[in-house]
């Protein structure tokens, strides 16, 4: 083993592991179902496979422009404003990113300095904190507290300062599959209105929300959409995570400040994919059901388990689903999600570590993106438990 012979003064002392790679791993080791880490286990479109084979071999092999490939910017502004009635400029106001977690990244980086605050929402999604950690920034925790997850908006008035640079927010909302409504939406634009603060909204899950409720995109609310970088992901949409594909919406003056760390984190992202991707969500059906698609599953599964102990937390969107544990154990939700796998097979992802003080609610989150097969066999075993 190498050693670096100095001190390291690390700069995310209190960061560990990303949850999702210890359990996933941990579930592969034990040979277990994985419903940990939230991927699909189907295969994306034998077609988006062909259009990327078929641009690898027309030759786009080599840099995409930093901003991101002209024909995807265009269809994401029509595909943005054929929902939302809203329009971006695809030179200006659109830019494709490495995945979502880039997006994230490259926002804070150039928005955040110093002793900056940003308010984000707890539990939540791993990578706010660190980035906004890593770039100086102070996080602000607001809490929403189970089963419904709802943001309590007058303390977050309360939490408002005048170093406040930032408010994070998140829907649907991974790991809770909460969701944002008109009056969230309508109460965060009062709030930052003759303000300062800029809004991060990670809406990857966009598609996936269920029972005929809309998705409330900060795209809807003027007030919001000339402060906010709104993030996208190709790998929600299309099943394929491991492509790392997504994008930013911002007002040009954002986006000029966004393309400036974006080019140096990772400059520009993969060719083929974007031109394939490009042609792909050209047609609208390729999207439009996405919602049914992944409401039978969460229904199927849900169905599955409901004569299991777990209690059942519901899920308005994303493809997890929350379970509460308490008539069975009260290990922690670590503790109990180890034993999920090593003794019963099942990986799963406890929720304390989305919370800073790592919060113990005996809740755990399980994807459902997964083939029937793949749920009928975890649920059989749920139930047993
Ligand atoms: N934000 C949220 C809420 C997510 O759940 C994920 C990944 N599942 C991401 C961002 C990152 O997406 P990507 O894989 O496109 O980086
Ligand atoms: N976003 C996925 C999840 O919530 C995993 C992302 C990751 O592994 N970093 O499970």
């Amino acid at each position: 083993m190498i050693k670096f012979p100095g001190i390291i003064k690390s700069k995310l002392p209190r960061t560990g592991t990303s949850i999702f790679a210890v359990m996933s791993q941990l579930a592969n080791e034990h040979k277990a179902i994985n419903l940990s880490q939230g991927f699909p286990d189907f295969d994306v479109s034998p077609k988006l496979i062909e259009l990327i084979s078929h641009y690898m071999k027309k030759g786009y092999n080599q840099y995409a422009p930093m901003t991101g490939v002209p024909l995807l910017r265009e269809r994401i502004s029509e595909k943005i404003e054929k929902t939302y009635k809203i329009r971006y400029d695809p030179d200006k106001e659109i830019n494709i990113t490495a995945g979502a977690t880039q997006g994230i990244y490259a926002a804070i980086a150039c928005m955040v300095r110093d002793d900056d605050e940003v308010i984000i929402f707890e539990p939540a999604y791993d990578s706010y904190a660190p980035a906004v950690q890593l770039c100086g920034g102070i996080v602000k925790y607001a809490r929403m507290e189970p089963p419904d997850y709802n943001i309590n908006w007058p303390e977050v008035a309360r939490m408002v300062t005048h170093r406040t640079r930032m408010i994070i927010i998140n829907s649907p909302h991974n790991p809770t599959g909460s969701i944002l409504r008109e009056k969230d939406l309508l109460a965060l634009q009062h709030l930052t209105k003759k303000t300062d603060i800029v809004v991060l909204s990670d809406e990857v899950y966009e598609h996936l929300i269920y029972d005929g409720e809309p998705h409330e995109s900060v795209c809807k609310y003027p007030g919001l959409v000339e402060r906010s970088f709104v993030i996208g992901s190709f790998g929600k949409t299309f099943h394929a995570t491991g492509w790392k594909m997504g994008y930013v919406l911002a007002p040009e003056n954002l986006m000029k400040e966004f393309r400036k760390s974006h080019q140096f984190i990772v400059f520009t992202c993969n060719t083929p994919v974007q031109h394939a991707i490009a042609d792909y969500l050209g047609d609208e059906k390729n999207y439009r059901d996405l919602h049914s698609f992944y409401q039978k599953k969460r229904d199927y599964f849900v169905d599955g388990i409901s004569s299991s102990r777990f209690k059942i937390i519901p899920c308005h969107g994303t493809y997890f689903q929350l379970v509460d544990y308490s008539r069975i154990s009260d290990e922690s939700e670590m503790d109990f999600a180890t034993r999920l796998i090593t003794e019963y097979g099942i990986g799963s992802i406890p929720v304390s570590p989305f919370y800073h003080q790592r919060d113990e609610n005996r809740v755990l989150r399980l994807c459902f993106a997964k083939k029937e097969e793949t749920l009928d066999k975890a649920a059989n075993i749920l139930c047993k438990i």
